[in-house]
């Protein structure tokens, strides 16, 4: 069977009536970027920055962090590679630069440290820019966006950057900006964030997390955890339509992509990127080449207003089934 997935890389991620989608990968480790290229990825749409800033002993230095960010580019040009900016506080703490706080997931997290400390930010985006350079694949993606001034303070130090880095003759380009949706609040201001930005990621971990006020690390609580509960599909129902509307393209890059059923619901809300473990690539390819849209168009509509996670996970099981 494995054999079989390993075939389908060079294959295109199409449904049988035609509908293409596009898959991408989430890195952090160069480990993931070999795995995912042999997988047939056509790009990172989330390498998570904070990975080598927990390997290291203290924060990495702007040469240091360029190489990192260097190995990613070039794995990939001319495919685009998607950075998001430091993502610590919550449950990822680098052990030189401890936050304690009563509610991690509610206090200091993602954009909120960086924008507290523009010099992290500052030297990070300098760093990407400049490995950028001669490949123009990068995209900057920020994370925990919860109002549309953190997107302008973010935007303003970037071009700063931009400039500053051109000033120094680095031959660059401006890179496409995007921001993350992964607080309830940023669902109800897509539109907003989506006007001052070039695109928009949906992290559902985090969403699902906040929608449904389960600690997404507590075994306690893990068996309230779901991405199919109805509430988190007309969420991500409402982002996709509002993202298209203005125009604006709209991708998801948490687990629920790497999920068959999940991958197939969202591509028939709309999300025509998905991004994922390398480890999921050839499973979610699998489906999507077995299943025409208007299928999962079916299947969508069926579930998204059913009253219980449990439901919508037996009928997506059924129906995936019964599909062979
Ligand atoms: C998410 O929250 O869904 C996401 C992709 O980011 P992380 O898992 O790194 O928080
Ligand atoms: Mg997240």
């Amino acid at each position: 069977l494995v054999r079989g997935l390993e075939e389908l890389k060079d294959k295109p991620c199409e449904t049988p009536d035609g509908h293409r989608i596009k898959l991408m990968v989430n890195t952090g480790l160069m480990t993931d970027v070999v795995r995912s290229l042999s997988h047939g990825a056509e790009g990172i749409g989330l390498y998570r920055t904070e990975v080598p800033f927990m390997i290291n002993e203290r924060f990495p230095s702007e040469q240091e962090q360029r190489a990192y960010y260097r190995e990613q580019l070039e794995a990939f040009a001319p495919n685009e590679v998607t950075m998001r900016t430091l993502d610590i506080g919550g449950d990822k703490s680098l052990p030189y630069f401890p936050i304690a706080e009563e509610n991690p997931f509610l206090g200091w997290r993602g954009i909120r440290v960086t924008l507290d400390h523009p010099e992290i930010f500052l030297v990070q985006v300098r760093a990407m820019l400049k490995a950028s350079q001669g490949l123009n694949n990068l995209r900057i993606m920020l994370p925990m966006i919860s109002n549309v001034s953190e997107v302008e303070e973010a935007l303003h130090l970037i071009y700063r950057v931009y400039h500053e880095v051109r000033e120094e003759n680095f031959d660059v380009v401006m890179p496409k900006v995007g921001v993350m949706i992964e607080v309830p609040a940023a669902v109800y201001q897509v539109r907003e964030l989506a006007d001052r930005v070039d695109f928009l990621s949906v992290g559902s971990n985090d969403l699902t997390q906040y929608l449904l006020a389960v600690d997404r690390n507590n075994p306690r609580v893990a068996s309230l955890y779901h991405s199919y509960h109805p509430a988190v599909l007309q969420a991500l129902y409402r982002i996709a339509q509002d993202a298209h509307q203005v125009g604006k393209p709209v991708s998801i890059c948490g687990e629920m992509a790497g999920d068959p059923g999940g991958a197939l619901l969202l591509m028939a809300m709309g999300y025509d990127t998905l991004s994922m473990n390398a480890a999921s690539l050839p499973k979610v390819k699998s489906v999507i080449r077995s299943v025409p849209l208007s299928w999962a168009r079916k299947l969508l509509e069926d579930v998204m207003f059913l009253d219980s996670p449990h439901v919508v996970k037996s009928c997506v099981e059924l129906a995936l089934k019964s599909e062979g």
